[in-house]
């Protein structure tokens, strides 16, 4: 057989096959507005941009430390420290192609063939497909608007299996927004420690949280600490998607394993994008949540006449993921509506607005929709679906 059993078991990004069928569109000169990307419409900070042209004409051009540049993996300490209350040193960081990369690098030093990986879904996709690839067996816990997608105690505990290895948990959540609190998480931690699990706290969108405080689920006590690998990277909060940084932050028997599988899979990551980073960290600019908290409380209104239905206002990240069951076997402009597929393409195909279909994260009856663009076009993409569903039911 020419290909590997793992490569046969994986699925394309969907997300990414969606946008890249979205692109096409634009290149057309189609007027499409794209709610399905999953990047902010603001650019890295200046002192990063500065810093990275100095990088170049320093000749700062050259391989780095395959675990990423000293500075940068202080200065993720330092704010790990501050922000989250997190004591790492700098030998327990490796900085990464993305947060893509660093929990590929943490599932795959983690898991024997076998092993059960829970996931809370609506989750990203990426989780399911990334523990397929190492061996691992994805265990899919679904959840829904009842308990506002927030995995429970007693749902965790359900699911738990004697091959229970790892549980992933990602708040804020991308597709759903949720964002658990301290409570929230000091209960769900009591099943983690009683079963001996690892956790694999994906926190990309830590700082794009519109109320309280962000709590991260590794900062609970000590045993989350000595049993987590913390991922989080730049794309989000600095709109710094394609300067591909991310980085785990773990106990050091973990983090020494995930820093030499990195150093044969990658060598090292761009040093002109880690001296950006390190620029980026220390200059968050709040205005950036302030304006997407304006966009998602103006989209939640503006759609409230429609049949997207949002019954749990999502805390943080940055979309909506509203419940379109009640169209679904409707017919709309006289086509049959019978999946989320068929109604973001007719969405796309008549008012050229893009949506995501929730089924890309296991829910097949919601769809997301990103908020993370300028105003102009949120506006318009609103009249556009108010006018789909008025006009065409
Ligand atoms: N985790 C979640 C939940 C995401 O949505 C994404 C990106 O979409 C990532 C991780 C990885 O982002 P990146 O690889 O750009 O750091």
């Amino acid at each position: 057989m020419l290909f590997s059993k793992r490569i046969l078991k994986l699925s394309e990004s969907p997300t990414l096959q969606l946008n890249n069928k979205i692109n096409g569109l634009l290149q057309k000169g189609e007027d499409v507005i794209n709610l399905t990307v999953g990047e902010p419409d603001y650019v890295e900070p200046i002192e990063s941009s500065y810093s990275a042209i100095k990088a170049i004409c320093d000749h700062f051009t050259h391989y780095t430390n395959s675990s990423g540049i000293i500075s940068l993996r202080e200065s993720i300490c330092a704010k790990l420290l501050k922000e989250n209350n997190l004591a790492y040193t700098p030998d327990q960081i490796v900085v990464s192609a993305g947060g893509k990369q660093a929990l590929f690098n943490a599932f795959f030093v983690l898991l024997n063939g076998g092993e059960e990986v829970l996931i809370p879904t609506p989750a990203w996709p990426t989780y399911k497909q990334q523990v397929l690839l190492c061996g691992g067996t994805p265990v899919l816990i679904p959840l829904d608007e009842s308990s506002e997608f927030k995995l429970t105690k007693e749902t965790l505990k359900a699911f738990i299996t004697p091959r229970s290895k790892i549980l992933v948990l990602n708040s804020p959540s991308n597709p759903t927004g949720a964002t658990y609190s301290e409570e929230e998480l000091d209960d769900l931690v009591s099943i983690v420690e009683e079963n001996g699990l690892y956790v694999i706290s994906d926190e990309i969108y830590e700082r794009l949280v519109y109320s309280g405080t962000y709590s991260s689920p590794v900062g609970i006590n000590d045993y989350m600490k000595k049993h987590s690998v913390l991922v989080n990277g730049f794309s989000k909060a600095f709109g710094m998607t394609g300067w591909r940084i991310g980085y785990t932050a773990a106990p050091l028997d973990i983090s020494i394993k995930i820093a030499a599988f990195q150093s044969q899979t990658t060598a090292s990551i761009s040093s002109i994008s880690q001296v950006a980073a390190k620029y980026a960290i220390n200059n968050f600019d709040k205005e950036h949540l302030i304006e997407l908290k304006e966009k998602r409380n103006y989209l939640i209104h503006q759609l409230a006449d429609t049949p997207l239905k949002i019954d749990v206002e999502p805390g943080g990240a940055f979309y909506l993921f509203p419940r379109v069951d009640s169209v679904l076997g409707n017919s709309i402009y006289g086509e049959s509506i019978d999946s989320v597929e068929a109604l973001c393409a007719s969405l796309l195909e008549r008012e050229h607005v893009a949506i995501t279909p929730g089924s890309f994260f296991d829910a097949p009856n919601n769809v997301r929709i990103s908020y993370a663009k300028s105003m102009q076009e949120i506006c318009d993409a609103a009249q556009r679906i108010k006018k789909y569903f008025k006009e065409g039911m």
